[in-house]
């Protein structure tokens, strides 16, 4: 896999019915600002350009019957071909299905995709996208969680976020990422900031002390502490990455 260099920035190519959508809030803050700087790069594909007759139809009616229209797959493969026909090679520039469906997007995934040269984003609306267009293409179904959101787009601002916030230099202080929930199995430690004494409650001792080996400790053992009761799941996964 060839890590993105500084000629050919990270790219993050979205298929959508709602090109307007873009960058949104992914102009804003850091990553926007990196956008802007071209430290990464956005393009919006507008599935509408490959709808079907003067109506630029995209979408029918569920076969089997039931409510809600689902994405024609002829329609999807004249996007996808058309978003891949500089990069087919999935290895180094990933195709992604926004899906309820999916697997639930963790930091190890967005670590991965960091690395690629980009990713193409399929965003689905409706009730969803023909199945066999999913399989044909072997589309990695990814899912932001267990619920359902109207479309794809508001997943795509999250899993673009998180995966651009990872790539070098683009986040002022690299070193935060690798302190962060998620990175290393564990949750983040608590933070703290001023006033000292908040409220009649004050920021714990150590903080204050100065020792910074004794406050890395106290770190990492509160955020043991909050892996093991907020995320079972995760602490789980944590010990049996040590053994
Ligand atoms: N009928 C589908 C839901 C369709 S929601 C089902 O029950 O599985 C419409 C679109 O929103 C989906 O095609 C998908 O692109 C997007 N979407 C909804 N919830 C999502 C989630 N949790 N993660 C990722 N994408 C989601």
């Amino acid at each position: 896999m060839i890590s993105p260099t500084q000629n050919t920035p990270w790219k993050a190519r979205v298929i959508t019915l709602f090109p307007e959508l873009f960058p949104g809030p992914l102009g804003c803050s850091l990553v926007g600002k990196a956008l802007n700087n071209q430290q990464w790069a956005l393009e919006t594909i507008d599935l509408r350009k490959f709808g079907l007759g003067n109506h630029r139809i995209v979408d029918d009616k569920p076969f089997g019957g039931g409510p809600g229209m689902v994405f024609r797959p002829d329609v999807v493969e004249s996007a996808l071909n058309a978003a891949t026909q500089e990069n087919f090679n999935t290895a180094d520039w990933p195709l992604i299905c926004l899906t309820p469906r999916g697997k639930k997007l963790n930091q190890s995934d967005s670590q991965k995709w960091a690395k690629c040269h980009g990713i193409t984003i399929l965003c689905g609306r409706f009730e969803g996208i023909d199945e066999r267009v999913i399989e044909h293409y072997s589309l990695t179904e990814v899912s932001v969680g267990d619920f359902v959101l109207s479309g794809g787009e508001i997943a795509a601002y999250a899993l673009i976020d998180s995966v651009v916030r990872l790539i070098p230099k683009i986040l002022g202080n690299q070193h935060s990422v690798i302190e962060e929930s998620h990175h290393d199995n564990l949750l983040e430690y608590p933070q703290y900031t001023q006033p000292r004494i908040w409220n009649g409650v004050s920021v714990p001792k150590i903080l204050l002390s100065g020792n910074h080996a004794e406050i890395a400790k106290w770190r990492k053992s509160e955020s043991i502490r909050a892996t093991r009761i907020r995320r079972p799941d995760m602490w789980n996964d944590f010990l049996q990455s040590r053994q």
